[in-house]
């Protein structure tokens, strides 16, 4: 097999392109992938990061979501029951918080299953 210059240009471009690729996979799983999906009746009004301290308010202020230390909490809520107020933190892949009366649902995602988990918790 003979290779001319411009073969050799071609393959090296590949492994350069393929090689990038595997390392922003691990820069971007190594970031902490969690990150909280904010659901208002159903369609998603919004995702964050649990890397980031911030309050959230979710559906024009009927909810107020904290995350702080990496884990997610409902501050707030102007629902009878009060119930998504009084739901534990969540930090965990597919851990959730749901508010009925508001249709709000607040759920972990994780590109990957983190076996780091237990030791961050
Ligand atoms: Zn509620």
């Amino acid at each position: 097999m003979h290779l001319k210059k411009k073969d050799w240009v071609l393959i090296a471009i590949i492994i350069v392109v393929a090689g990038l690729a595997f390392f922003l996979h691990n820069l971007l799983g190594a970031k902490g992938a969690n990150c909280v999906v904010v659901k208002v009746d159903g369609k998603i009004e919004g995702t964050y990061s649990l890397g980031e301290d911030q309050e959230i308010s979710i559906n024009g202020g009927t909810n107020t979501l904290v995350i702080k230390n990496n884990r997610a909490k409902m501050k707030e809520a102007d629902c009878p029951d009060q119930l998504c107020v009084n739901q534990k933190a969540i930090s965990k892949n597919n851990e959730s918080i749901i508010c009925l009366p508001n249709k709000v649902v607040v759920e972990v995602e994780s590109s990957e299953n983190s076996e780091f988990d237990a030791v961050s918790n």
